[in-house]
């Protein structure tokens, strides 16, 4: 049997999903989707200036596959730029190291270690205190 491809890991998930062109209504726009690994990549290199060799390790993966990776989100990117596009962030196979969680009766967001069982709301006792690592998980296709 073939060994599963390793999950990537990822340190916090994205504060934000979709973006667009001003102006022109989502149905006339194409869309293009960028996975959770290829923000982290965009995020790692060219956002905090990490070099591949440190980007990859941080992902736990190798810094060749880091290069491709890295190339083809560049590259999403560059389309979404100049062809117009709405682009979406979502998905892949991915781990998160961290997870904000936000409380849906207070506002409050609180960073903390993903995979642990779901907090209350330290602030406001509220038990609506949700995982943004979830919203990114369910877009999974
Ligand atoms: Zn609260």
């Amino acid at each position: 049997m073939r060994k599963p491809y390793r999950k990537r890991r990822i340190e916090e998930p994205p504060s934000f999903q979709h973006f667009k062109p001003c102006g022109i209504p989502r149905r006339q726009l194409k869309t293009i989707s960028m996975s959770i690994d290829e923000y982290e990549a965009l995020r790692l290199a060219d956002y905090q200036g990490l070099n591949h060799a440190q980007a990859a390790e941080k992902m736990a993966i190798s810094r060749p596959t880091f290069t491709r990776l890295i190339e083809k989100t560049r590259h999403k990117i560059a389309t979404a730029i100049i062809d117009g596009m709405e682009l979406t962030i979502g998905g892949g196979n991915i781990e998160f190291a961290n997870t904000f969680h936000r409380c849906r009766d207070c506002g409050n967001e609180r960073l903390g270690p993903a995979h642990r069982k779901k907090p209350d709301c330290p602030a406001c006792g509220s038990t609506h205190f949700e995982d943004t690592a979830e919203d990114f998980m369910k877009n999974e296709e």
